[in-house]
Order: C-alpha cells, then structure tokens, then sequence
C-alpha cells in the first residue's frame, strides 16, 4: 500500500501531512511513503530526514498522486489537486465538508473515497485522531501572545520601584478547545481571566484552570449533539450581551472563540460593546475565518474601532508549523492504523469513526449534512 503526502499550496500553509518520526512508524509496518519534494520544507523538516525515515521523494506532484493508493493533505485538495485524483484513490485531509460542498461532490463524482479530518467524532475513542482539538489548541495558544504582543501593557502583576502594575484583565468568549488553552496560556502569563460559554458543562472546567466563569443563566438548551453548542434564539442572545458588556468593557484583551459548527460565528462584541473598551486594548477574534464573533472583524486584518485593537488572524496552527504538523501526523496515523489493516484499507461503515469521517465512497456522498449543505447551495442560487 502506498500512501502520498504532497507540498501544501495554500498561501498561509506552512504544515506537512507526515513528518519523518511518523514515516518512520509507518514504514516499520510495512507501509510505502512517498513525499512531494519540499513537502516538510516550511515545517523545518527537509527532504533528507524523509529519505532517512524510509521514504522516497517524488519531485512531480502529478507523478505522486498516480503512484499512490492514499493521498494525505492538511488543508482540502485544490481544483488542480483534485483533479490528479482517480477512481478508488482514497483522501484524508481537512476537507471543510459543510463549507464546500461542491468539493465533497466532486470528489464523490470522481469515485474518490474522502475522509475529513472536522468529522472525526468527539469522543474518547476517536481522541488520539482528533485534529480539530490538536490544531485548536495550538490557535488558542497562540492567539493569547498575539493580543499580549499588541497590548501596550503587561499581563502579570508587577510590584516595582517604579509603583505597583495590575494584572491585564483577560476575557476569553467560547470555552471549548481554543477557549481552555487560551485561558491556561493567560494564566501562565499572570493575568486575572475570566471566561464565558453557552454549554454551563464547561464551568468546572474554566475554573479548574483559574479563572472566573460568567454566569449568563439562559433559559433553554445550548447544546447539541457530539457536545457541541446549538445556536441559540434572539432573545438569548441579547440577555447574554447585556450581562456579557461590563466585562468587555473592563476587559484589556478579549479572545473571542465562539463557533457552531456549519454556521456562521455569532456576533457576541457588537460595536456599542468595543465604544466603551478602554482604548489600547486588544480583541482577538478566532471565528474571523467564519465571518468573526466581534463587528468590525475582518479576517486577515487588524483593524482599529474606537481605539481598540480587533485583530482576525487565518489559520494560527500554520504559524506554528512544527508542532501543528507533528500533532497533525498522530491523528493522521492514527486514523490510518483505524482503517489500515494488513496492509490494506479495510472500511467497517458499522464502526463510528469511520462511519462518521468517511464522506464519500464508492461515488456516493455519505454524510447527510453534507447533502443538506448541497440542497441550500442550490436554493441559495
Ligand atoms: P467549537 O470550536 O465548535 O466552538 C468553540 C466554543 O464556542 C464551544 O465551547 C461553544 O460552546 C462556544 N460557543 C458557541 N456559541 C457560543 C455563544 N453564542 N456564546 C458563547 N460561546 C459559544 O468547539 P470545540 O472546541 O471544537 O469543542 C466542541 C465540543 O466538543 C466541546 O464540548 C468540547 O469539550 C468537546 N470535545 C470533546 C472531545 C472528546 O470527548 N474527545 C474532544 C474535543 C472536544
């Protein structure tokens, strides 16, 4: 069985599919690597550690995926990547499956059978392939020293000759993967946190790891099945907004996480909210990819509102590409041990990880959100 990992070629992404530990695994278990020249190059891991690893460079894109039985990518294949794909091949990848759907079509009209990595489930057995919670916790790691970076003040508490600092005040919105990183990674830096989600599960959480939970009592169930939040009405919206604006307004950095899968971000910092922040602090918004949870967001951009600092970043894991892609290559590999057996792919639809993470095969798409996804592009128009 061989398996392939191409260059990246999105922009912004700097991770690898595999790095060279992870080849050297699968190598040990009979399995065959090939890897696009330069693959690893802006992970920092070069051709040469692949080829000591066990694998073989391939310079040409195109000769690699029609060698291949398994193609690994991190972000979903591009139109000229897709098209490389034949009848039987397989795909493990980031796909966006509700985002692009069109992608998922072709792909299923191709006779390619796709897994994407989102839709690996949310549980205990499914963990250690789970890459929306590896890369998620590097972005809120991350997104914490971007706002420290732009805030023109300390997070600790000094006690110097020159006077007394308090701590930065840090608010964190949505406290699920990103949101629990983001607030350890405020604590270690000394600053006073406190947090808020729609799921009360995750109070205990939010507090074992020092901070403050925002007591927002809504009257009406906020979560969805996998775990994940609902969107919720209007009415609860508004009163979440109200309770939520005395501690933006005295917050110094706001990290705002907040998403529900296959919809846009909800807006939980509106305008009026950032008028009355202090000037010079700093609003870092993870959902700016899906439209931002802040007005004013734009994604890619910082953009200053009344003196306040909204910044959007796009694909944080790819700013830290060597431990992004090192984590990334476990799940991967761990998914592959799933579905690899004896040196072939053996797929069990019973089993419900791969039930859930396979989303086409055998030139069927097989995931209902995705067809529901489908049918409103169509309507839309
Ligand atoms: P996500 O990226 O989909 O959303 C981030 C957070 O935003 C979530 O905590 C969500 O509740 C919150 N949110 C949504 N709407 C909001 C609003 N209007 N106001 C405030 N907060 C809002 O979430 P995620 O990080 O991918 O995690 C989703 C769930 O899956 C969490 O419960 C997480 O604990 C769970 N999970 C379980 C496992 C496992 O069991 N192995 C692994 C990873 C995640």
């Amino acid at each position: 069985m061989k398996i392939g990992v191409v260059k990246e070629i999105e922009f912004s992404e700097r991770r690898v599919a595999l790095i060279p530990d992870v080849v050297a695994r699968l190598t040990k278990q009979g399995l065959e690597i090939w890897v696009e020249s330069g693959a690893g190059d802006l992970s920092f891991f070069p051709d040469t550690a692949y080829v000591e690893a066990g694998a073989k460079i391939i310079a040409d894109k195109s000769d690699l995926v029609s060698g291949i039985d398994i193609l690994l990518k991190v972000g979903a294949p591009r139109e000229e990547e897709v098209n490389l794909l034949k009848s039987g091949q397989i795909v493990i990848s980031f796909l966006n499956p509700l985002g692009r759907p069109e992608l998922i079509r072709q792909l299923a009209n191709q006779g390619v059978t796709a897994f994407s990595m989102e839709m690996i489930p949310r549980s205990s057995r499914a963990q250690s392939m789970d890459a929306l919670s590896s890369q998620a916790s590097i972005a809120g790691y991350k997104a914490v020293l971007i706002a420290a970076a732009a805030l023109p003040k300390y997070l600790p508490m000094l006690t110097t000759a020159a006077g007394t600092i308090p701590p930065a005040r840090v608010l964190v919105l949505g406290a699920g993967v990103a949101g629990l990183q983001a607030i350890a990674t405020a604590r270690r830096l000394g600053a006073v946190v406190e947090a808020y989600d729609v799921r009360p599960a995750v109070r205990e959480e939010v507090q074992s790891l020092g901070a403050q939970f925002i007591d927002v009592t809504l009257s009406e169930d906020t979560t969805a099945a996998g775990g994940y939040a609902k969107e919720i009405s209007a009415a609860a919206k508004q009163h979440a907004q109200e309770v939520l604006t005395s501690h933006i307004k005295d917050a110094d950095i706001v990290i705002t996480t907040a998403q529900v899968p296959g919809k846009k971000a909800p807006i939980l910092v509106t305008d009026a909210m950032i008028a009355q922040m202090k000037r010079g602090s700093v609003i870092v918004d993870m959902a700016g990819e899906q439209g931002g949870n802040c007005e004013g967001t734009e994604a890619g951009k910082d953009v200053i509102r009344h003196g306040v600092t909204i910044i959007a970043p796009e694909n944080l894991p790819a700013t830290m590409s060597v431990h992004a892609s090192q984590k990334y290559a476990k799940n991967v590999m761990n998914l592959l041990n799933h579905l690899v057996k004896d040196r072939s792919i053996s797929l069990d639809f019973d089993d419900d990880i791969t039930n859930s993470t396979c989303v086409t095969h055998a030139g069927e798409i097989r995931n209902q959100r995705v067809k529901d996804a489908l049918t409103q592009v169509a309507v839309t128009a």
